[in-house]
């Protein structure tokens, strides 16, 4: 009898003994929702998961499927973060109910509020400039301005710039709504359509090419596209090309995010705010920095040479939320001028 009891008090404390082991090593998780492609967002993920031992599972798709997604699986949502580009999409999703508000010290110390929302339900990571693109065979440096410019006849027929469907257009002619107002930026849209090259096509990277190809004199596009050109080995292609910063007595130039915020039921509270902060430390900013080049929000991790030789730019002091607040105005305008 004794010897039984001994050989079941041996078993159930081995059981326990495993039980606690698997407690001990159950990891932490993240569930990152993200609209960055993968490989821009893969050596950030790998950091994280080196430096905190917790497993991020990525979703990655376009922002506007994501957000379709987190609508459709409404309170089945385990998505912890949804990282994504563009103030204008943040803005719609948290007007969508997605997000909630984060306390975090690190946060609000790192990232300057012209960058996150005013309820700290998003946070911008990383910046980029839409600058414009030119060809110095065909274009004087004095003869560019701020973006109000473009739309003068003497550019007629010399403009590139992608669909107005897209979000980063979008954003730009509400930071324009804001800068301007209303009629003032729908009379600039107009001349500027005027002045296009060919209807809109592609992406940023073939406004770019376009330009090298002679189709048209200046392209509008995010800074990082043409600094990943000119650091890839078909650099050659590129080199009568050069960098504009643009800016006016009223405007200066568009500076808009990528940035993540906490979704409202995440499951894993504690990784999703731990994630966000890392992404906003010196070694995540300078991975935005160095690999991506985009321009970091937390400017003291610096910038590649091939940014720095562009020379700094002038910045508005407006917030990016304003991007979403105007953005129904701005696709309303660029319907009505006949920007497809
Ligand atoms: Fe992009």
């Amino acid at each position: 009898m004794f010897i039984v009891s001994k050989k079941l008090l041996y078993i159930v404390s081995i059981v326990l003994l495993l039980f606690s082991a698997t407690q001990l090593y159950s990891q932490d998780e993240l569930n990152l929702y993200s609209a960055r492609k993968e490989h821009l967002i893969k050596p950030l993920i790998e950091l994280f998961e080196k430096e905190t031992d917790i497993k991020v599972n990525l979703v990655t798709a376009k922002a506007a499927q994501l957000h379709q997604r987190i609508l459709t699986e409404s309170n089945n949502c385990i998505a912890d973060v949804l990282l994504t580009t563009d103030a204008g999409n943040l803005w719609k999703a948290d007007k969508a109910n997605f997000f909630q508000s984060v306390n975090s010290e690190i946060l609000n110390n790192r990232i300057d509020k012209k960058y996150r929302d005013e309820d700290n339900k998003w946070w911008g990571l990383s910046l980029r400039a839409r600058i414009f693109v030119y060809n110095t065979k065909t274009v004087k440096k004095d003869e560019l301005k701020g973006y109000k410019f473009l739309s003068d006849p003497i550019f007629k027929s010399r403009i590139l710039i992608r669909s107005s469907g897209n979000i980063y257009n979008q954003s730009l002619i509400a930071h324009m709504i804001e800068k301007y107002g209303m009629n003032s930026t729908e009379i600039w849209a107009k001349g500027l359509v005027n002045n296009f090259a060919r209807d809109p096509a592609g992406g940023d990277r073939d406004q770019i090419k376009a330009v090298a190809a002679g189709v048209g004199d200046i392209a509008i596009v995010n800074s990082y596209y043409f600094a990943k050109l000119i650091s890839s080995e078909k650099k050659d292609n590129f080199r009568n090309l050069k960098v504009h910063f643009p800016k006016d007595e009223i405007m200066g130039t568009h500076l808009n995010i990528s940035g993540a915020g906490v979704m409202k039921n995440a499951p894993n509270l504690n990784s999703a705010i731990r994630f966000i902060e890392f992404l906003s430390s010196d070694k995540a900013q300078k991975i935005y920095s160095y690999i991506n080049y985009e321009y970091p929000v937390v400017n003291s991790v610096g910038i590649p040479d091939s940014l720095k030789k562009w020379g700094i730019f002038y910045e508005d002091n407006v917030f990016s939320s304003a991007y979403g607040r105007h953005g129904r105005l701005a696709i309303q305008i660029a319907d009505r001028v006949g920007w497809n």
